[in-house]
């Protein structure tokens, strides 16, 4: 492993050295059975008892309530943004059988690429007028060139319907390197106030993608959610696992809707099938699990999500003190207006013919990876997930400083 480069690919990311080199013995031997996690068999006591580890291990980090059940599937976070449709349109239809249809408003909260990419997929399945997309706010029209993801919208922004089927956010944009604050009252935090003005008990169908953020921090109003989903590349695991916590108001019986008129659902995106077979439908991404199951004990003996909060706080206040830096000096470009940037996904550009190239060079050699801007925005991202220790946050810090004083 001396040969390993530090990586800070935005997803499939880096994962802890120790985890890697313990999952090594189960990809021979899984818990003395004498047969490798590849190959074991997902109803065999020794996975599914594996499984409800993991289960209660985000329970207990997250302090997910008895109202919320944790579930595991795959498709990645894009199955997600047809699942959350089809599942909460079920729903929706169940409670109010006469008006659901055509009018049925999905509150859409669009800060980046991945929830308009979300948007767009709610917009398809709805063509034949199922209900109807509403973008509650759009955070391009508050950029300076009316087309740039780069803020969180002002509170004035947010046109959130009355009784919409859903409503959806995605926490981290991955791409863009834009979040929302979890400082409560911020004022760049999501305006969970402005969701049930009235103040009643409610049982809001709030739908966040937690992708790129899960458990870097605690999750602020967890209980408050119907639904949080994330696909384990980033903070927790390999791909192939995506993780959900769902509210049990949720798991509704999605053929009882169809009967009445609500897209059928197929059988693999049922929340309520998963729930009922404990996330054993069909064979789930059995090697995936294991390695995200490593990932969260580990996590739990350092500390979980408080621990990982205050470490992801100083690797990005270091990391975005560089980018300052250079900026001052013309070198670097910010991409992010203040209070709306990423701790996760640090987005910049460097200044200047040839440069960026000379930035990425300067990085491979000195053996830094994985920095490349996403293709459809280019520039430079620095993804600091839960893996990056701090010592490697120095190192790509160190780099920055020394190529800005190059570059004058
Ligand atoms: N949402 C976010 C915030 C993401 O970062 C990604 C992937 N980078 C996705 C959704 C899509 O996830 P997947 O590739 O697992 O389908």
């Amino acid at each position: 492993s001396n040969d390993r480069v530090i990586n800070f690919g935005a997803g499939p990311s880096a994962l802890p050295l120790p985890v890697l080199e313990q999952s090594q013995e189960g990809l021979l031997n899984f818990e003395h059975t004498g047969i490798g996690i590849a190959e074991i068999s997902h109803r065999s006591p020794e996975f599914t008892a594996f499984l409800a580890q993991v289960e209660a291990n985000i329970r207990a980090q997250l302090a997910v309530p008895p109202t919320h059940a944790i579930l595991f599937t795959q498709g990645g976070g894009s199955a997600q943004f047809a699942a959350v449709v089809l599942n909460m349109l079920a729903r929706y239809k169940l409670l109010h059988p006469e008006r659901a249809g055509a009018d049925t408003p999905l509150d859409y909260v669009v800060t980046g690429s991945w929830s308009k990419k979300a948007a767009e997929e709610a917009r398809r399945l709805t063509l034949g007028g199922h209900a109807r997309v509403h973008v509650a706010a759009d955070a391009r029209a508050h950029s300076a060139d009316g087309k740039t993801f780069d803020t969180i919208p002002p509170r004035s922004a947010y046109t959130f319907s009355a009784d919409p089927a859903l409503v959806y956010y995605c926490e981290n944009e991955t791409v863009d390197g834009v979040e929302f604050s979890h400082e409560e009252g911020a004022p760049t935090a999501f305006p969970f106030d402005l969701l049930n003005p009235s103040g009643e008990p409610k049982l809001l169908p709030l739908v966040a993608d937690y992708s790129s953020s899960f458990m870097c921090r605690p999750i602020p109003r967890l209980a408050e959610h119907a639904v949080i989903y994330a696909g384990a590349q980033k903070n927790i695991g390999p791909a192939g696992v995506t993780v959900l916590i769902v509210r049990q108001d949720c798991l509704v019986d999605v053929d009882a809707a169809a009967r009445l008129g609500a897209l059928p659902v197929p059988t693999m995106f049922s929340w309520k099938t998963l729930a009922d077979s404990k996330s054993l439908y069909n064979t789930p991404s059995v090697l995936s699990i294991y390695v995200t199951g490593l990932v969260l004990e580990r996590m739990k003996a350092l500390g979980g999500p408080q621990y990982y909060e205050e470490l992801n706080r100083k690797k990005a206040l270091k990391v975005y003190a560089a980018v300052n830096d250079g900026q001052e000096k013309g070198v670097f470009k910010k991409k992010v207006k203040d209070g709306s940037e990423s701790w996760m996904n640090v987005v910049f550009e460097v200044l200047g013919e040839g440069a960026e190239k000379r930035f990425l060079d300067g990085a491979k050699e000195r053996g830094m990876a994985g920095l490349k801007g996403h293709r459809s925005v280019g520039g430079i991202r620095i993804s600091l997930y839960n893996a990056i220790t701090e010592e490697q946050a120095d190192k790509i810090v160190e780099y920055m400083n020394w190529f800005v004083a190059e570059e004058l």
